[in-house]
């Protein structure tokens, strides 16, 4: 689905129920009053809508890219949260029972505790898990536990804000805005559904195993896995899977990484794992012949859609190399010709990733590879520093180098440097792709 398509879907989605309501035949209210229901309205459709936007749907993701569906997800989380948090404090008229005669609830916000109490559970419930999202990381709660608790709590809340708008809500009264809520609690529950219980199942009959775990470089290992089954994982060089080791097909406990094997070089896949939590410092004792599942292709770090780009520039930040390396691979088994260069920015020499491999890619096939070492040890000879203007400018700044396409991966404050720094010498913003391993 085109990201033009998805912007205008979303929004279309954030307003139905507010313009299902501006379009009723009833008398408005004061001014305030209608502002708090429409917030309390929007607020309540982009919660259930935020449940397509998990990075798990791949017509989604491979459009967008995960990163940004994933921070789209948390910013308009912040937002719903924003409206959500005014929504009851805005009304001015009486919060009571109205008069009989009242049939539209024109004179007072009709209270009942009935429609009430869902209200105040989904209000608290949000605000706790906006809370519980900003403090992810600092919380020290493992991540698959964080995660079954983010998704327990996101469909309570979405639970008791449509108990609370059918019981409590002046426009939702209507029975068409009624079952427009419930369609959308539906497919909310649904998507979460087919994330946890429908896509694990569909994996059931496509297991990997496990056939070596290698060291590649300091605290980075080398992760090889081959299909139980015929056939392989259909993916472009540079996508990414989400990887369960171990564990059985319904557990929490995956983790993505971006695939450094290339998709011609057989069904065989790879992936390049640094060291950094509970998971990835466990990688060396994984055994080979260990059950693995993968939930993949995801991710739109590819070529695709740049044939036409006349040379390929890829800049790596430390394992930021992986999906780099499957698109150095497959460029080198489909003999690509088009000029490659890879910038590579380390700390240390140790650090880089099968240095040998990157030397007989520069021999066989013309990439021409730069490493960049920012604290190299007296004996390094390359260059030093960090992957900064002069070094872009250098490599880059040549007009005939501008319609090139350019891959980035690696550190967030990195990546943004890099991209301010090509646009600035005139690249176009869509020949520039880039992923962020982190969802912050
Ligand atoms: C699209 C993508 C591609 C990636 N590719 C690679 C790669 O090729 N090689 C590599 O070494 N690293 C890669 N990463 C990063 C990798 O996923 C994390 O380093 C790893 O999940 C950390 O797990 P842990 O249990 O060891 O660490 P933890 O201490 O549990 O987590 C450290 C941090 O990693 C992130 N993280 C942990 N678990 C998950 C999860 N299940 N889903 C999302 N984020 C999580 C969180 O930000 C967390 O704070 C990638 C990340 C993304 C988003």
């Amino acid at each position: 689905m085109p990201v033009a398509i998805l912007i205008p879907l979303y929004l279309a989605l954030a307003a139905l129920p507010l313009t299902l309501a501006w379009v009723q035949d009833v008398p408005r209210r004061p001014f305030f009053d209608e502002l708090a229901s429409s917030l309390g309205l929007v607020s309540l459709a982009m919660i259930l809508a935020e449940f397509f936007l998990l990075g798990r749907f791949r017509s989604i993701t491979q459009r967008a890219g995960s990163d940004v569906i994933m921070r789209a997800h948390q910013q308009l989380a912040r937002v719903a949260l924003v409206f959500a948090v005014m929504h009851p404090f805005l009304y001015v008229s009486p919060m009571t029972q109205p008069p009989v005669w009242d049939v539209t609830s024109t004179t007072a916000v009709n209270y009942s505790w009935e429609g009430f109490w869902p209200g105040i559970a989904a209000w608290l419930l949000l605000a706790g898990l906006v809370a519980m999202a900003i403090a992810r990381d600092s919380s020290g709660v493992p991540y698959a536990v964080w995660r079954m608790l983010h998704g327990l709590v996101a469909a309570l809340v979405a639970g008791f804000g449509v108990l609370h708008v059918l019981r409590a809500g002046r426009y939702s009264a209507d029975p068409l805005l009624g079952w427009v809520w419930i369609l959308l609690f539906a497919c909310a529950m649904g998507a979460l559904l087919y994330v946890y219980l429908v896509a694990p199942l569909l994996r059931w009959r496509r297991p990997w195993r496990v056939t070596s775990v290698r060291p590649a470089a300091e605290r980075t290992w080398t992760v090889t896995l081959r299909p139980e089954f015929d056939g392989g994982l259909d993916y472009k060089a540079g996508q990414f899977a989400w990887l369960n080791i171990g564990h059985g097909v319904f557990s929490l406990n995956e983790n993505p990484f971006s695939i450094s094997s290339a998709p011609s070089a057989g069904p065989e896949v790879e992936f390049t794992i640094k060291e950094l939590g509970d998971f990835t410092r466990s990688i060396g004792q994984i055994k080979a012949g260990t059950r693995a599942w993968l939930e993949a292709p995801h991710g739109h770090l590819t070529l695709a859609g740049h044939a036409d780009a006349p040379g390929i520039a890829l800049i790596a930040g430390g394992v930021g190399i992986a999906p780099l390396l499957g698109i150095l691979r497959e460029r080198a088994a489909t003999q690509d010709p088009r000029p490659t260069v890879l910038l590579y920015g380390n700390r240390r020499e140790a650090q880089i990733v099968r240095p040998g491999e990157l030397r007989d890619l520069a021999a066989q096939h013309g990439t021409e590879v730069v490493h960049v070492l920012s604290e190299p040890e007296e004996t390094w000879t390359g260059a030093t520093g960090l992957i900064d203007a002069a070094l872009l400018r250098q490599q880059f700044g040549t007009p005939e180098r501008r319609d090139w396409v350019y891959v980035l991966c690696g550190p967030p404050a990195m990546l943004r440097a890099v991209r301010a720094e090509l646009l600035a010498l005139g690249i176009p913003s869509a020949r520039i792709l880039s992923e962020l391993f982190v969802y912050d």
